[in-house]
């Protein structure tokens, strides 16, 4: 029999295929086919680069093994195996924390940096995942795009609403979809599917209809960015996914949700929002939405957001770069409203929703942590128990 060995494996239910692992791993140790992404472990030597990348803390798992699991065995997995018994000859038994104290160490570094094991909140509806995949794409029609910011402002976000046709497509809130930018890349090979968060409602843009909206910023150079940004209604886009099992809705109206996000962050909760406008029109006091950005123009869907009366969604703007007026991002607002913050960390139905550019993670992060400090709690407690809970959700990018 092999001695037994720790084997980097990513769970399949989890990840959201956006390659971000695949594109860092120094060793070429992560590879793809058309369904799952995967690890080899005959390359994988656990430096941990891929660790915080991960968007949904997918990345993050372990087995000990007498034989490897091969990549072939894992694009075939619809779910991780569960982990077996085996006998080690020390005699230890196979938790991993404790097998090697080297190990032990890294993961814990890399717990502390990452978003730890993403979890759904328990009452979210079940997701659909991999319903699409790269070998077999669904088609999907451009039935509109629409810029969101001003005319006048260097950023470019566009609304974008596809069309699914009869093509079943379902979607949650707070999931995403992939988009297959036409074309192939210097070696020749099809290009990867960028990720994009649905920004609309379980049952569609507009109600019943199979479409859904996608709210994109267009990169400057960026391949895919600039694909969608550019498509005229009538287009057709090849998708893949839905992809998320965790970013998800409570199935519960009168949960607090604080969603905190910059730019295209806020499709998600776009989404969140029009699904308690749908459901649950009268519940008031059950949402807080803070939401950074350069200035009002630069805010996608400022206008309709405005319309929103402050009892059905509260808003705390925080513009950095607004005439006569002091630089504020998201964390100032949120250290503005510590009275409200600190009772939803107490509260076993509240739940935050962070979304946006990573650079935004460390400010909010502290900003908790002061607010957590100021009710003589430890941040990093309530948050890994917030995590435990699926009350805890972030995804930047
Ligand atoms: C879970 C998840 C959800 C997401 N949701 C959204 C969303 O809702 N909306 C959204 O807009 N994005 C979203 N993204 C980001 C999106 O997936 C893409 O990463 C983004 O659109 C950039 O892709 P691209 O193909 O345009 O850029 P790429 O071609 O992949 O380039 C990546 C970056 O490199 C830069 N770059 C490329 N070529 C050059 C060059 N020659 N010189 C200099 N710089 C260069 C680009 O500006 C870009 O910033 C999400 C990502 C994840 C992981």
């Amino acid at each position: 029999m092999n001695k037994p060995l720790k084997q980097h494996l990513i769970d399949p239910e989890i990840c959201i295929r956006c390659y971000t692992c695949e594109m860092t791993c120094p060793l070429e140790a992560i590879v793809h086919d058309d369904n799952n992404v995967v690890v080899d472990a005959s390359k994988c030597n656990f430096c941990m680069d891929c660790i915080p990348v991960c968007p949904t803390g997918s990345i993050d798992e372990w087995r000990v093994v007498n034989d490897p699991y091969s990549v072939e065995e894992q694009f075939e997995w619809m779910e991780l195996p569960e982990q077996e018994d085996i006998a080690t000859e020390d005699g230890k038994d196979t938790d991993l924390e404790a097998l090697d104290d080297a190990m032990s160490a890294l993961l814990a570094e890399a717990h502390k940096g990452a978003g730890g094991k993403a979890r759904a909140p328990a009452s979210a509806s079940k997701p659909t995942i991999n319903m699409y995949n790269l070998g077999k794409p669904a088609q999907a029609r451009v039935q509109g795009n629409y810029r969101l910011t001003d005319a006048d402002s260097d950023s470019d976000v566009r609304h974008i609403i596809l069309d699914f046709g009869g093509l079943p497509f379902p979607v949650l809130e707070g999931q995403s979809i992939g988009i297959i930018p036409p074309g192939t890349d210097a070696d020749g090979k099809p290009h990867l599917p960028r990720l994009y968060s649905v920004s609309s409602p379980r049952d569609g843009e507009r109600p019943n209809f199979n479409n859904v909206s996608l709210t994109v910023k267009r990169e400057d150079q960026g391949l895919c960015s600039n694909y969608v940004c550019d498509l005229n209604t009538g287009d057709t886009v090849q998708v893949t996914g839905p992809f998320g099992s965790t970013f998800l809705l409570p199935s519960d109206p009168n949960a607090h949700l604080m969603m905190i996000c910059t730019g295209t962050g806020s499709a998600p909760f776009r989404g969140f929002t029009m699904r308690r406008q749908r459901e649950a029109p009268s519940v008031k006091d059950s949402l807080t939405l803070v939401f950074g950005a350069r200035r009002p123009g630069d805010l996608p869907y400022f206008g309709p957001l405005k319309k929103v009366p402050e009892t059905f969604l509260r808003k705390l703007f925080a513009f950095s770069r607004q005439e006569a007026a002091p630089k504020q991002y998201v964390q100032d607002k949120l250290r503005e409203d510590a009275d409200r913050v600190a009772e939803l960390l107490q509260d076993p139905n509240g739940y935050i929703y962070i979304c946006g550019l990573k650079a935004m993670e460390s400010g909010v992060e502290e900003a908790l942590s002061d607010i957590a400090r100021g009710i003589g709690m430890d941040w990093s407690a309530i948050r890994d128990r917030m995590r435990e809970d699926g009350r805890y959700h972030v995804e930047t990018y």
